[in-house]
Protein backbone atom coordinates (compact mmCIF):
# COMPACT_ATOMS: atom_id res chain seq x y z
CA UNK A 1 0.00 0.00 0.00
CA UNK A 2 1.26 3.45 -0.40
CA UNK A 3 1.09 5.83 2.00
CA UNK A 4 -0.80 8.76 1.47
CA UNK A 5 0.38 12.02 3.29
CA UNK A 6 -3.08 14.08 2.59
CA UNK A 7 -5.34 12.54 4.67
CA UNK A 8 -5.93 13.17 8.42
CA UNK A 9 -5.61 9.26 8.75
CA UNK A 10 -2.21 9.00 7.36
CA UNK A 11 -0.60 9.99 10.56
CA UNK A 12 -1.71 6.88 12.61
CA UNK A 13 -4.19 8.69 14.94
CA UNK A 14 -7.96 8.45 14.40
CA UNK A 15 -10.13 10.41 16.12
CA UNK A 16 -13.13 12.69 15.95
CA UNK A 17 -16.25 11.52 13.30
CA UNK A 18 -14.64 10.80 10.16
CA UNK A 19 -13.84 7.41 11.01
CA UNK A 20 -16.02 4.23 10.90
CA UNK A 21 -15.23 1.23 13.14
CA UNK A 22 -16.32 -2.54 13.02
CA UNK A 23 -15.49 -4.15 16.12
CA UNK A 24 -14.27 -7.73 15.55
CA UNK A 25 -13.93 -9.11 19.15
CA UNK A 26 -11.02 -10.39 21.72
CA UNK A 27 -8.25 -12.28 20.67
CA UNK A 28 -6.37 -14.82 23.15
CA UNK A 29 -4.08 -11.93 23.54
CA UNK A 30 -7.25 -10.64 25.23
CA UNK A 31 -6.57 -7.82 22.95
CA UNK A 32 -9.35 -5.64 21.45
CA UNK A 33 -9.49 -5.73 17.27
CA UNK A 34 -11.21 -3.58 15.48
CA UNK A 35 -11.30 -2.62 11.27
CA UNK A 36 -11.33 1.23 11.09
CA UNK A 37 -12.38 2.69 7.78
CA UNK A 38 -11.70 6.57 7.07
CA UNK A 39 -14.62 7.87 5.51
CA UNK A 40 -12.30 11.04 3.88
CA UNK A 41 -10.35 8.49 1.35
CA UNK A 42 -12.00 5.39 2.89
CA UNK A 43 -8.97 3.34 3.49
CA UNK A 44 -9.03 0.75 5.68
CA UNK A 45 -7.24 -0.18 8.93
CA UNK A 46 -6.47 -2.59 11.39
CA UNK A 47 -6.75 -1.55 15.20
CA UNK A 48 -5.66 -4.09 17.66
CA UNK A 49 -5.57 -2.53 21.34
CA UNK A 50 -3.34 -4.39 24.06
CA UNK A 51 -3.45 -3.52 27.45
CA UNK A 52 -1.92 -5.84 31.14
CA UNK A 53 -3.95 -4.19 33.39
CA UNK A 54 -0.96 -5.18 36.15
CA UNK A 55 1.26 -2.87 34.29
CA UNK A 56 0.59 0.85 34.64
CA UNK A 57 1.34 2.02 31.50
CA UNK A 58 0.86 -0.55 28.82
CA UNK A 59 -1.86 0.31 26.82
CA UNK A 60 -0.80 0.60 23.48
CA UNK A 61 -2.99 0.42 19.93
CA UNK A 62 -1.13 -0.62 16.52
CA UNK A 63 -2.96 0.87 13.12
CA UNK A 64 -2.05 -0.99 10.28
CA UNK A 65 -2.84 -0.17 6.81
CA UNK A 66 -4.78 -3.03 5.05
CA UNK A 67 -5.36 -3.62 1.39
CA UNK A 68 -9.18 -3.38 0.29
CA UNK A 69 -9.41 -7.42 -0.06
CA UNK A 70 -8.30 -7.71 3.31
CA UNK A 71 -11.88 -6.50 4.56
CA UNK A 72 -13.50 -9.82 4.88
CA UNK A 73 -10.54 -12.27 5.95
CA UNK A 74 -9.46 -10.23 9.36
CA UNK A 75 -10.78 -11.69 12.19
CA UNK A 76 -10.07 -11.58 16.10
CA UNK A 77 -7.83 -14.11 16.14
CA UNK A 78 -5.23 -13.41 12.79
CA UNK A 79 -5.22 -9.56 13.70
CA UNK A 80 -1.90 -10.19 15.03
CA UNK A 81 -0.46 -12.30 12.68
CA UNK A 82 -1.96 -10.16 9.83
CA UNK A 83 -0.18 -7.07 11.79
CA UNK A 84 3.40 -8.79 11.91
CA UNK A 85 3.11 -9.41 7.89
CA UNK A 86 2.08 -5.56 7.27
CA UNK A 87 5.41 -3.62 5.66
CA UNK A 88 4.45 -1.16 8.78
CA UNK A 89 2.14 0.27 11.11
CA UNK A 90 1.58 3.13 13.72
CA UNK A 91 1.92 2.02 17.33
CA UNK A 92 1.10 4.27 20.29
CA UNK A 93 -0.68 4.53 23.65
CA UNK A 94 0.54 5.14 27.27
CA UNK A 95 3.05 2.68 26.63
CA UNK A 96 4.92 4.91 23.96
CA UNK A 97 4.35 7.95 26.18
CA UNK A 98 2.08 9.61 23.61
CA UNK A 99 4.02 9.30 20.83
CA UNK A 100 3.38 8.04 17.58
CA UNK A 101 6.16 5.46 16.15
CA UNK A 102 6.19 3.44 13.15
CA UNK A 103 7.23 -0.20 13.86
CA UNK A 104 7.05 -3.49 11.76
CA UNK A 105 7.24 -7.29 13.13
CA UNK A 106 5.33 -8.59 15.62
CA UNK A 107 3.80 -6.46 17.59
CA UNK A 108 5.80 -6.49 21.39
CA UNK A 109 3.11 -7.47 23.82
CA UNK A 110 5.09 -7.88 27.38
CA UNK A 111 4.33 -6.96 29.52
ZN1 LIG B 1 -7.96 8.86 5.44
Amino acid sequence: MEEDSGCSCSGGKFGGDGFEETYLGMDNRFGEVSLIRCKRCQRLWLHYYYVNEAFTGSGRWYHGLLAPEMENSVTADNALEILSKLAWYWCGGSWYHGSVVKEKGPPNLFP
